[in-house]
């Protein structure tokens, strides 16, 4: 029994052949939620051993185009992978608004390619998706949970601040072994530190707000619904969180020197708990967290 954490795209919109867009797999015992798709999310699944028609849930933190532009690949890949033609409709929370809305017209493109596949092979069965819509809640609260005779796994949601876009959420989840938050795209905030608190592994978006201190003036927008490394150095040490995992990077690091920026950042920040600047694929198991500083 253990839960493991894989960040299945540490990207973002700019395109980087190394990074897939953003995404982060959990599997806890036969259980496999995926949160976020961005980009490439099949191929990075395919490359954690991940059965895509096993995924037992899929989660969205917001309706940016980088983290979702991969869900109707996952799946349209979930139903053509199936060879029970029996698999349940893939379940999809997300926030209500223009996530969920985005999510329950995510085939409406792919019919006739549904259509001619499904005559093709003589199957009966169609791709599904079971959307599960939550209001945006003040404070963390369960969204989706699952029990086996091992334990329960519970998944919650709670606002996070990456205004003009509205209805964003960060995900924690609870299992037997432990606890992780996942920020989603956001601000460092109080209501990260909510959702939070007395998580062993904390998922954050990071960007490096002096690197854009050097970008001209009509770039630096970017910076007004992202979360700033120093800040996020010193939230992490303030909820003394053991390890920290660091993804969406901006700017994406191509060498030990650029990674090494993130965590000087971090550390400035005050914080002293494990730091990782995450590659794709890079993993961790709860309650078996590694020392280091950027190991993938
Ligand atoms: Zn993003
Ligand atoms: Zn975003």
């Amino acid at each position: 029994m253990s839960t493991t954490v894989t960040i299945t795209g540490t990207g973002c919109p700019i395109p980087d052949a190394n990074r897939a867009g953003p995404g982060v797999l959990v599997r806890y015992n036969e259980l496999s939620m995926q949160f976020d798709a961005g980009r490439s999310t099949v191929q990075r699944l395919a490359g954690a051993d991940l059965w895509v028609p096993s995924l037992t849930a899929v989660f969205l933190t917001h309706y940016h185009s980088d983290h979702c532009s991969g869900l109707a690949d996952v799946a349209l890949t979930y139903w053509i992978m199936d060879r029970t033609d029996a698999a349940p409709p893939l379940t999809i929370v997300a926030p209500e608004g223009e996530t969920s809305r985005y999510v329950e017209s995510l085939l409406a493109n792919w019919e006739d390619d549904v259509a001619v596949r499904a005559a093709h092979a003589g199957r009966s069965s169609r791709p599904g998706l079971d959307v599960r819509p939550f209001a945006v809640p003040d404070h963390p609260t369960e969204v989706w949970r699952r029990s086996d005779a091992q334990g329960e796994v519970v998944v919650s949601a709670g606002q996070v601040r990456h205004e003009p876009v509205v209805g964003a959420v960060g995900y924690r989840v609870d299992t037997p072994d432990g606890s992780l938050a996942i920020t989603g795209d956001t601000l460092v905030c109080d209501e990260v530190a909510e959702l939070a608190t007395g998580v062993d592994v904390l998922v954050y978006e990071a960007m490096r707000f002096d690197y854009f201190d050097t970008l001209p003036e009509r770039r630096r927008y970017i910076t007004e619904y992202h979360a700033d490394t120093r800040l996020i150095g010193r939230q992490a040490a303030e909820l003394e969180v053991p390890t920290l995992v660091l993804t969406h990077l901006i700017p994406a690091p191509e060498s030990d020197t650029d990674r090494q920026a993130f965590v000087n950042d971090i550390r400035a920040g005050g914080y002293v708990g494990d730091v990782i600047v995450a590659d794709d694929l890079y993993s961790v198991t709860l309650g078996q967290q590694q020392s280091g500083d950027w190991s993938r």
